[in-house]
């Protein structure tokens, strides 16, 4: 089963795409399920990595251990999207997508509800909130801290 690539990877629910879940990510969406944030550490070099993968992208060690994150980190990079590429984005542009390093290391994309967005900037400290969008997803997303 691939992973990457065609249109078909991804499902939608009540007119929004939503991801796909493949077995291996499965403790992720379990933990996101209840609002919980897992990845991947490594046994060996104790990094946590993400994507989702087989082995550690750093020493490439198969052993890994699912660690709960603290959910804070910065915003490393952000666009702003003002076509709507979805009918269900229609009445929801513009909106940001973040990519947010996490204190840990590893790099999500998400959205940053509740943050106007001329207040973004690089470096802003977020911390993780799940959008609950099915009955199977919540999706991580970003917020600022209060
Ligand atoms: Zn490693």
């Amino acid at each position: 089963m691939t992973k990457f690539g065609s249109p078909q990877s991804m499902t939608e629910y009540d007119g929004r795409f939503v991801p796909v879940i493949y077995a291996e990510e499965q403790p992720f969406w379990k933990a996101a399920r209840e609002h919980r944030l897992v990845l991947q550490s490594c046994d060996r070099c104790h990094r946590a990595w993400y994507p989702i993968g087989p082995n550690c992208p750093r020493c490439l060690s198969t052993d890994f251990t699912w660690q709960e994150l603290r959910g804070t980190g910065k915003v490393s990079s952000f666009v702003v999207f003002h076509k709507p590429w979805a009918d269900w984005l229609r009445d929801r542009v513009p909106y940001v997508v973040a990519q947010v390093e996490l204190d840990e290391g590893p790099r999500l994309t998400a959205n940053l509800p509740g943050v106007a967005i001329e207040d973004v900037r690089i470096g802003m400290p977020v911390s993780v909130v799940f959008e609950d969008v099915s009955p199977e997803i919540s999706l991580p997303q970003f917020t600022v801290p209060e």
